[in-house]
């Protein structure tokens, strides 16, 4: 089966239409950015059929707030009258932390949450949505420490391997005594 790999630049006024009402889809767990920014939305396209087709990435295997985001997604283009629609689930390549735009990494920082550090894989940290494109080569990473998002300080250290969820661990500044948690890169 062919479908066609319509991306942003397409000229198709609903699909246009689709990447402007799921940009502003939030994340569940962090409401600060939406899942365009943290890399979950990969494509949305039109399949054969005409039915608008939603690509999404978990950003790990099991994370609870998957089927929260699916239903968001079917709930927006519902609201926008963008129907038919179905969700894809894409596992490969794997989400990585690299994927979180630069815009989000602030507005996570401005959130209480330490963005992750360093840089798990190169080559597709453009924002580029289109999987097929994709080409993941693995970097070693530095040990790094998060920087405490209130005050600035990387004088900080880890308390717990988990945080509020299991994608970030609990840290606290050393300086100014406030826990916080770390995005851990991955
Ligand atoms: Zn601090």
């Amino acid at each position: 089966m062919t479908s066609t790999l319509a991306t942003r630049s397409s000229t198709d006024p609903t699909l246009a239409r689709a990447w402007t009402v799921l940009e502003s889809v939030p994340d569940p767990e962090i409401p600060v950015v939406s899942i365009r920014e943290l890399g979950i939305l990969r494509d949305v396209r039109r399949a054969a059929d005409g039915t608008l087709e939603v690509v999404i990435t978990p950003t790990y295997s099991g994370c609870p707030a998957m089927s929260q985001i699916a239903e968001d997604i079917g709930h927006a283009l519902n609201a926008a009258q963008l129907t038919p629609h179905r969700i894809e689930t894409v596992l490969a390549p794997a989400w990585t932390t690299d994927w979180i735009d630069a815009n989000a990494r602030e507005k996570l920082r401005a959130y209480g949450i330490a963005p992750p550090t360093g840089r798990c894989a190169e080559g597709n940290s453009s924002g580029n949505a289109n999987p097929q494109q994709t080409v993941i080569r693995f970097v070693p990473r530095a040990p790094a420490t998060p920087a405490c998002p209130r005050c600035g300080s990387t004088h900080t250290e880890r308390l717990a391997q988990f945080g509020s969820t299991a994608c970030k661990a609990l840290y606290r500044c050393i300086d100014c005594r406030e826990p916080f948690d770390y995005f851990k890169p991955y």
